[in-house]
């Protein structure tokens, strides 16, 4: 027996008769299907049951069922009920006859002696219609899987996710913690280091007075230079008592009706001996047109002596700073209200975008450490870090917001940074 691929459309043939069965399939065989044989209206019904056909060529004239019961029997079982049906007959081949074949739900109708080709062209039409409809359920099937697949892909993907956040907020919650304990570290030690600098600086501020170290040009300039070392010493620790108040929110501000103009000459005033010591230029823009804002005098002059101080010292000898004052709304935070914006720009070393952000945090410098000298204003003098936090502190405390802009850093070209102070007034 020539063994056929299981997926080979098949075709029900049904006829009482052997001789017509046997003439019908030598027809068919021509085709790539499988058929089947069924001499009786059950033993028709019995074949549905267990396979899947394409197209069921009936006889009308049956003994114990005929064509048109067998058909009723087929729509009434949702297995079969859409299965199409071609009715062949040698008498009923009248329009009666194809009205009533066609009301139970046949598709097409053949009068015997029928013509071959005419019957294959018929079939071929169901066949296409088969693989058309076993292409479809072979797609569905690789969607299906597909979207299994995705489905599975899509619940790693979250599971990986969670675990990831999960991961995270452990080592927020870490960090956090390790971030209170060194702020509690920096607290202690700037309490414990504040009584032993007062009587430093006292002492040596005695020693400075005194006519003994006056008349001694040597030991006069050394208790200087311990006298200024112990003032710098005591803005460290004063500036980190500060940094952990701002970490705490617990900073007190005294507001007052502060003139920026005021404000930033007495800045100036203090650096101008550093700006002519490293010929560099500030000039103020606008500053002196800037409205009276309610704001802490002091906290306003760290942020902006800060700023200053940072200009001097990431700008090489010769650079140019300047003071750009004017007002204006901020749409981020308050679009209601409105700002004065001030901007220090210099023509320094610039940083690099990926720390713009950065640098606002405590301890944070860039660049080499080891390249920091240990002056305030000199080119790339060291400082601990402190100052852009504090100011960064201070300005939102105030309802303000500060950021830092540059083109990039370079010590060659000098693209030079530009900090931006907006506070509301
Ligand atoms: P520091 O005490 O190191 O100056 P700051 O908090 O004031 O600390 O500044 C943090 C870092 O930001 C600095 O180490 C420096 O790398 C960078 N920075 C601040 N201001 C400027 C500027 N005007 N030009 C270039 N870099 C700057």
């Amino acid at each position: 027996m020539m063994v056929m691929p299981p997926d080979y459309p098949k075709i029900l043939i049904v006829d009482d008769k052997p001789q017509n069965l046997y003439t019908l399939e030598r027809l068919l065989i021509k085709l790539d299907v499988l058929v089947f044989q069924a001499t009786s209206g059950f033993d028709a019904l019995a074949l549905t049951l267990e396979h899947d056909f394409c197209v069921a060529i009936i006889d009308i004239q049956m003994p114990e069922m005929d064509g048109y019961e067998l058909v009723e029997m087929l729509r009434s079982n949702q297995a079969t009920a859409s299965l199409p049906v071609i009715f062949v007959s040698a008498i009923y081949s009248d329009e009666y006859h194809h009205r009533k074949a066609y009301d139970t739900g046949v598709v097409d109708f053949l009068s015997k002696p029928f013509v071959p080709e005419i019957l294959l062209s018929k079939v071929n039409v169901f066949i296409a219609l088969y693989h058309q409809r076993h292409r479809l359920q072979t797609l569905v099937k690789q969607l299906n899987a597909a979207n299994d697949e995705i489905l599975r892909f899509n619940q790693e993907l979250e599971d990986k996710v969670n675990e990831r956040t999960e991961e995270l907020q452990r080592a927020y919650r870490q960090l956090e913690l390790l971030d209170r304990n060194k702020s509690d570290f920096i607290q202690v030690i700037s309490h414990e280091l504040r009584t032993p600098l007062s009587v430093f600086t006292g002492y040596s501020q005695l020693l400075l007075n005194m006519p003994q170290i006056q008349s001694d040009e040597m030991l006069s300039r050394m208790v200087s230079n311990l006298h200024t070392s112990s003032l710098r010493l005591k803005d460290i620790v004063n500036a980190m008592l500060e940094v952990v108040k701002v970490d705490s929110q617990t900073l007190e501000l005294h507001y007052v009706q502060v003139s920026i103009a005021d404000l930033l000459d007495l800045v100036y005033r203090g650096f101008r001996d550093a700006l002519t010591e490293r010929n560099l230029s500030l000039e103020m823009v606008g500053v002196a047109d800037l409205p009276l804002i309610e704001a802490d005098a002091q906290a306003l002059h760290k942020v902006f002596k800060n700023l200053v101080n940072n200009a001097i010292k990431y700008t090489p000898d010769g650079g140019q700073i300047t003071i750009r004052g004017q007002l204006q709304k901020d749409e981020e935070i308050a679009p209601a209200q409105s700002f004065v914006h001030i901007m220090v720009c210099d023509t320094g070393i610039g940083i690099d975008s990926e720390v713009q952000e950065l640098i606002f945090t405590k301890f944070y410098h860039t660049g080499d450490a080891s390249y920091h000298s240990s002056g305030e204003t000199k080119f790339k003098g060291g400082g601990p870090g402190l100052g852009l936090a504090l100011a960064k502190g201070f300005v939102e405390a105030h309802g303000g917001r500060i950021w830092a802009e540059s083109a990039g850093y370079d010590e060659h070209t000098c693209p030079g940074s530009q900090f931006h102070v907006l506070l509301p007034f």
